[in-house]
């Protein structure tokens, strides 16, 4: 069983997230989608309703799983029995980032992260944006996943 996690802040969870979790369905077995609360970020959105929004996302497709973490990504990974990590990207100013930390992964744990090129219609979404649209008091349906309402 090819079982992966996706980790992220997913504050909130965009179209552009789910895009890339629905094409690494087409080869992982399983995804794991892992909130990860360790981060000095401060998110906009609490745990409970990041989780919701991605349960709503996801109600019809039981291959996917959802968790919320607090330790490194990679021990989340062992203690769930993945052997990847997915990621998008969307841009050079993504690449430097994820490059490095997949390195450092893989060293540490020989656990390899796959990444996914966004598609291009999802380039310009992203969870910043989505919050400063929501500063301004607008909707952001446009950024979320199919049947998800916030
Ligand atoms: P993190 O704080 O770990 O970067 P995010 O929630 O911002 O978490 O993103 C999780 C993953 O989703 C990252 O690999 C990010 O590059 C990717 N991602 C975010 N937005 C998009 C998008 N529009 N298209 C493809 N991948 C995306």
């Amino acid at each position: 069983m090819k079982r992966a996690i996706f980790p992220g802040t997913f504050d909130p969870f965009t179209v552009g997230h789910y895009s890339i979790v629905m094409r690494g369905l087409t080869f992982f077995d399983e995804i794991i989608i892992g909130i990860g609360l360790n981060q000095a970020k401060k998110t906009l959105f609490s745990v409970e309703k990041r989780l919701d929004l991605i349960t709503q996302a996801f109600k019809e497709e039981p291959r996917v799983k959802i968790a919320s973490y607090n330790s490194l990504t990679v021990d989340f990974a062992k203690s769930v029995d993945a052997d990847y990590i997915l990621r998008g990207l969307r841009s050079v100013g993504d690449f430097e980032y994820e490059r490095t930390v997949a390195d450092a992964n893989r060293k540490l744990t020989g656990i390899e992260t796959v990444i996914l090129f966004t598609e291009a219609e999802y380039s310009y979404i992203s969870s910043t944006v989505a919050r400063d649209l929501i500063s301004y008091g607008k909707d952001i349906s446009a950024f979320l996943p199919p049947n998800v309402k916030i």
